[in-house]
């Protein structure tokens, strides 16, 4: 069986890359032929620790290839995971114009039976439209079955969460796109769970809307400890060790960004509504998640009192560590209200800088982008921590304080015990807790 993936970003490049490392004959397609190139010589467009050497490592092998050809990769395959972006439209919902056009063209190369496998986060019932789509368009009488596969890697550790799933979903109408689907994932069978399409697809959704929610649960919590005497770090720990309720996703903080949960949310709402639910839970979800960029901006306030021509650091770019990716990184809306404000930013990321450079562009009046978090350090009113990068955990803070004009920092991730930082000398203002 050869197996197209259609899409090499941060979901495809792993799922190509992945399933070649199951032993699969893989060619990896996508509309940009530049990065096409790039990826067939081994060098990988994103920041994924461990994806390169796979990649170098199949490459090798011979079972896996890339190819700019979209028709042809569809006619030489047959399995198709679709793996392309399924973004924020202007109403909410997911934009699915991705999706359709590759249903479009699987429909024109429809040269034999194939499986066509949604990977992508889509909404409940868009197999029922990639099916209607590639019945339209096709030129062949030849059959098809779509499924449902959500992946549920995380960027940073995306190679291991694909190679040793907690669960693999497949969604599924026929007994032959089952058994191969089941096939596939021989590796990892034990993690198997088989539901109809419909269920699939809403699995992924609900969990990261979920997600979303736990995040947005502990930011509330941290919003009251910042009432009363109350720790938000204690009171996490305190909820975590119920096994009902579990430690992970009970960090407060500046609140979730990403490719996925704001917008899987917010399409999730819009499903829901356009379905007759009240989903105000999840709106609440997101009202609240929205906010904490105010919140944060107001304690840097509480701190410089006026910010235009505050010299400012920001350390973290990225929307978490182990990532360049900046889509919907609370380090965007916290950039733009420091400018908005009138403050002058050195900025810092080890991963992330190019990405924001696109977005913010070095200007030397305003905007400088610093090699080290010591250099963002140099001469600033106060230091913000936007990313819990580890390199941040470690950093020689006495040196940092030597370097900056005054001594504060308001960290966002709460990366720093609030006497240890003290006791150096900084006026120290975290998240939730004194
Ligand atoms: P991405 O934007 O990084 O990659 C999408 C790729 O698809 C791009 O390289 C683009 O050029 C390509 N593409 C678009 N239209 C095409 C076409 N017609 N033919 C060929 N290639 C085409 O997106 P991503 O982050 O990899 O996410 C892909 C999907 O997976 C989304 O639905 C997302 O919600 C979901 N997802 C993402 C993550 C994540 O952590 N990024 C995790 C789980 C699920």
């Amino acid at each position: 069986m050869k197996i197209a993936v259609i899409g090499t970003g941060y979901v495809g490049l792993v799922t190509a890359v992945g399933l070649a490392e199951f032993g699969h004959n893989v060619i990896g397609t996508d509309k940009m032929a530049d990065k096409i190139e790039k990826i067939s010589r081994g060098e990988i467009p994103i920041y994924e620790p461990g994806l390169e050497v796979l990649l170098k490592s199949s490459l090798k092998k011979g079972n896996l290839a890339f190819s700019a050809d979209v028709n042809e990769t569809i006619q030489a395959s047959d399995i198709i995971f679709v793996c392309v972006g399924t973004p924020q439209g202007d109403d909410g919902s997911a934009d699915m114009s991705q999706i359709e056009e590759v249903s479009r063209f699987i429909a024109e190369n429809l040269n034999g039976y194939k499986v066509v496998v949604e990977k992508s986060t889509v909404p409940v019932k868009t197999s029922s439209w990639i099916k209607r789509t590639i019945s339209l368009y096709k030129k062949s009488d030849m059959d098809f079955d779509v499924a449902s596969n959500p992946e549920f890697l995380r960027e940073g550790s995306a190679v291991s969460d694909f190679l040793n799933p907690d669960r693999i979903i497949i969604g599924v109408e026929t007994e032959r796109a089952r058994d191969i689907l089941v096939k596939i994932y021989e590796r990892a069978k034990d993690r198997l769970l088989i539901t109809n399409i419909d269920t699939a697809e809403l699995i992924k959704h609900a969990s990261n809307s979920f997600l979303a929610m736990k995040i947005s649960y502990i930011n509330l919590m941290a919003n009251l400890c910042e009432k009363t005497d109350a720790n938000i770090e204690q009171v996490a720990k305190g909820m975590g060790l119920d096994p009902r309720i579990g430690s992970l996703f009970l960090k407060a903080g500046l609140g979730f960004g990403g490719s996925c949960f704001p917008k899987d949310l917010k399409a999730l709402i819009k499903i829901g509504e356009d379905l007759g639910v009240n989903m105000n839970l999840l709106k609440e979800t997101d009202r609240i998640n929205a906010e904490r960029a105010r919140i944060f901006l107001e304690k840097i306030k509480k701190a410089l009192w006026i910010l235009k021509d505050k010299r400012i650091a920001v350390l973290g770019l990225a929307f978490k560590p182990d990532t360049d990716d900046i889509r919907e990184g609370p380090s965007i809306r916290l950039i733009t209200d420091l400018l908005d404000e009138g403050a002058v930013l050195r900025l810092y990321d080890p991963e992330a800088q190019n990405n924001m450079k696109e977005l913010f562009p070095e200007d030397k009046a305003r905007i400088t982008y610093c090699r080290t978090p010591y250099e963002a350090a140099a001469g600033v009113n106060a230091l913000l921590i936007c990313t819990e990068w580890r390199e941040f955990f470690e950093l020689d803070l006495k040196k940092i304080k030597g370097l900056m004009a005054n001594p504060i920092i308001v960290d966002g991730r709460n990366i720093y015990n609030p006497d240890d930082v003290r006791k150096i000398g900084f006026e120290y203002y975290s998240v939730g807790r004194k």
